[in-house]
């Protein structure tokens, strides 16, 4: 990862150990990394607390990185938020390799 990409600055709104509870992986312990910014709406979204670009905390990706490692306890990284996908999009993949490099893991 490059130095410039490590760090940009990116608004996170949580990190947290919990266990995957939908899909194929349910029941995995898995890091959570809930990005700021989302302004789909949905009716029944649980995370309203994470709507608005201006809350959540500033970080850069490579201080991100390190806060999931200190915290990983589970096999799995999960990403989480549709629209902070469409503010940080070219970021993403730098997370994701990063991400995948922490798990120990091929593209
Ligand atoms: S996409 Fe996710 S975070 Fe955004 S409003 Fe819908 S449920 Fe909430």
């Amino acid at each position: 990862m490059s130095a410039a990409k490590a760090t940009r600055a990116l608004r996170v709104s949580e990190v947290f150990v919990s266990v995957q509870g939908e899909g194929a992986s349910a029941g995995t312990p898995s890091v959570f990394v809930r990005l700021q910014g989302c302004s789909v709406g949905c009716a029944w979204c649980d995370t309203k607390y994470s709507w608005d670009p201006g809350h959540g905390r500033a970080t850069t990706l490579e201080r991100l990185l390190a806060e999931v490692a200190a915290a990983f306890g589970g096999a799995r990284v999960e990403l989480a938020d549709g629209r902070a996908l469409t503010w940080y999009g070219p970021r993403i993949p730098a997370a994701l390799a990063g991400f995948r490099d922490l798990l120990g893991v091929g593209p």
